[in-house]
């Protein structure tokens, strides 16, 4: 089946957030400021249930779907979720099963969950420094724990793992090459990520953001890069491919070059609340009506007409206004 938006595009991607909490407090997406031990996250009971999450997950492979990304917060913070992978893993149309985390838990969790039916995982890392890292997570974990994260992935044939790195002026900039250089003999799909202004905590400038174009330069100094066409219309990353040896990197570049065009992807978050853009300033609640009791019929139809009157496009619109707005914060839609 194939639903589109008011603008043409198909629902086709699902991000779904299994909890709003993190052991992290990454200064670009969780401030300690904001984030600190009075701020009230969710409670269990307002949080959907595994198999809550599940019945909704089939209602949008019904819809359209082929691939879901588990996400928080931090997704392995949110206890035995091999079970909700169990769940999801056999779903007809599925056809991609993956996860973003930002490593920490990953050690003790790869095997689960390779286990339990997940196929892929992408790795938050936005340093090889350690002190820049530790800045940057701002709870002092040490990188090297990540890594031992990213080899048990590995060797749990969570395979092709993808490395994601915000890069954000003045903090980690510097990094940009040793990843590259680390991950290209590695195999390993890195990523760069432009800083965003999602949710209105992060105190987000303009004049934070490295934009990828500078970015893909300053590898290609040293390492010398030549263009990957896209593995899919809509894919979000700009492919690039090392001239000299295997490996690619992406850049996303969702500031300097927005790609609402083909924004394919709906996000649920761990309270039940699908959200039609990333900047949303809200959602729609599906807990209620599935707690109320409401039909599979019902609840399809509830979800198609969401997305039928989706018009968003936040990013190609962007302005020092839209900035502003009292938008949902990232760790409740898990980016
Ligand atoms: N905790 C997990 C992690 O860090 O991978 C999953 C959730 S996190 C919100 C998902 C992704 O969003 C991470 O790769 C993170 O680096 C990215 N992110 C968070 N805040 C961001 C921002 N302001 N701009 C760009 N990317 C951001
Ligand atoms: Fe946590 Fe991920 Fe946000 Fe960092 S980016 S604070 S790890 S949710
Ligand atoms: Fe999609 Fe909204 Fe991001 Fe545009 S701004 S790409 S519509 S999530």
């Amino acid at each position: 089946m194939r639903l589109d938006d008011r603008l043409g595009r198909p629902l086709h991607d699902l991000r779904v957030s299994v909890t709003d909490r993190c052991n992290f407090r990454c200064v670009y997406c969780m401030p300690k400021e904001v984030f600190g031990h009075d701020f009230r996250f969710l409670e269990r009971n307002e949080l959907l249930t595994f198999e809550e999450t599940a019945r909704l997950v089939r209602l949008f492979l019904a819809a359209g779907v082929e691939k879901v990304r588990l996400t928080g917060g931090e997704p392995l913070v949110r206890r035995d979720l091999e079970r909700l992978v169990e769940l999801i893993a056999p779903m007809p149309g599925l056809r991609d099963l993956t996860l973003t985390t930002n490593g920490s838990l990953l050690a003790q969790k790869a095997r689960p969950l390779a286990d339990a039916g997940l196929r892929r995982v992408t790795v938050s890392l936005d340093s090889l420094d350690d002190d820049v890292f530790r800045r940057m997570n701002d709870v002092d974990f040490p990188v090297g724990r990540v890594l031992d994260g990213i080899a048990a992935a590995e060797a749990a044939g969570l395979a092709p793992i993808k490395i994601n790195m915000v890069v954000r002026r003045g903090m980690n900039e510097e990094s940009v090459l040793p990843m590259a250089r680390f991950f290209a003999q590695r195999g390993h799909i890195l990523r760069f990520i432009e800083y965003m202004d999602v949710g209105h905590s992060n105190g987000w400038r303009l004049d934070d953001v490295v934009p990828a174009e500078r970015i893909v330069a300053m590898i290609d100094a040293e390492m010398p890069l030549e263009p990957v066409p896209a593995n899919y219309p809509g894919e979000v990353a700009d492919r690039w491919r090392y001239r000299d040896g295997d490996g690619e990197v992406g850049v996303i570049a969702s500031v300097t070059q927005p790609f609402c065009r083909d924004c394919t992807r709906a996000r649920l978050s761990a309270e039940g609340e699908l959200y039609t853009c990333l900047f949303a300033v809200s959602g729609h609640d599906l807990r209620a009506p599935l707690r109320d009791g409401e039909g599979d019929e019902a609840l399809a139809a509830r979800i198609a007409a969401i997305w039928g009157a989706r018009t968003d496009r936040y990013s190609e619109q962007r302005s020092a206004e839209t900035a502003a707005l009292p938008k949902v914060e990232m760790s409740r839609i898990g980016g």
